[in-house]
């Protein structure tokens, strides 16, 4: 069984950019306003397999994932009816457009199958135009080496400098293939997540996050989406963030990682967004 659960804030735009243009604060993908999403989907699954466990009266106990085990959950929701695959290669729902989570139970409780959707693209080719880095070359092919959501997420190591310019004032993932889509006009806002909001990493100047040591970091981010990332991985996207903008008010602090912090991948990366704003500057002195 395949649940969706939506998380447009009614203060996140269905469709459209959400952008950083005072470079103050960057910007993270619509999901990471929240707490971790793991712990309050899962929540909500262990109750569902454990009702459906009493509802069937066999001894075997249901299991439930949320995008934490060896589950296909793209490929199950698409063959449950949640939705269809895009050519962005995410799940498109007609009922809330792009923005939910998926989880998943597994049971031997028998039911009646929902059937597939097929892809309702059409000629529309908006998510492979607005992908800022070319990370889609064709349609249903997503080049990871290029996402810029799974290089500030899961890449691990120095992000390649063709790149960095084009991520902008992204810290923390990216919607825009997801933001484009014109199925967006059937999302729907969820305000029953408003409690799991967490407005302090949203709003919290880049400048405050690149001078933060291990500790700091980890008590700040404990229970998001982000503390997962790790501090190293996190400030390294700041930096970048911080060279995009172009603001002179940032040269000093960014001064400061490269000489002391401790490590070597914000140095690089603060060394390289020095450089860039210095070959870059903004053009209002003001910054
Ligand atoms: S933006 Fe257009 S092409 Fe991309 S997934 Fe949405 S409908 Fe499909």
């Amino acid at each position: 069984m395949v649940v969706a659960q939506n998380y447009l804030h009614p203060d996140q735009p269905a469709g459209g950019l959400i952008t950083d243009p005072s470079g103050e604060t960057g910007v993270l993908a619509r999901y990471a306003w929240y707490r971790d999403y793991h712990d309050f989907v899962g929540e909500r699954l262990k109750l569902l397999a454990e009702f459906m466990d009493e509802l069937s009266g066999l001894e075997s106990r249901s299991l439930w994932y949320v995008d934490t085990g060896p589950v296909l959950e793209r490929s199950y929701a698409h063959r449950a009816g949640i939705g269809f695959v895009g050519k962005h290669t995410n799940l498109i729902s007609r009922e809330l457009g792009n923005w939910f989570f998926l989880g998943e139970v597994l049971t031997q409780v028998r039911l009646e199958p929902d059937s597939s959707q097929p892809n309702r693209c059409g000629t529309c080719r908006r998510c492979l135009d607005a992908c800022p880095t070319g990370a889609l070359p064709e349609p249903f092919r997503l080049d990871a080496r290029r996402c810029i959501s799974y290089l500030t997420i899961e890449h691990k190591g120095s992000i390649p400098e063709e790149i960095r310019p084009l991520m902008g004032q992204r810290i923390f993932g990216c919607d825009d293939c997801l933001a484009v889509c014109p199925w967006n006009r059937f999302a729907k806002q969820s305000r029953e997540l408003e409690s799991f909001l967490n407005p302090e990493l949203r709003n919290r100047p880049l400048e405050r996050w690149l001078g933060m040591n291990d500790k700091e970091f980890r008590e700040t981010t404990r229970g998001t989406p982000l503390f997962r990332t790790r501090r190293g991985r996190f400030l390294r996207n700041v930096a970048i963030a911080m060279g995009n903008s172009r603001q002179r008010r940032y040269l000093a602090s960014l001064e400061q990682a490269v000489m002391h912090d401790p490590d070597a991948l914000v140095q690089e990366h603060a060394s390289w967004a020095i450089q860039h704003i210095t070959d870059n500057p903004d053009p209002d002195p003001s910054q």
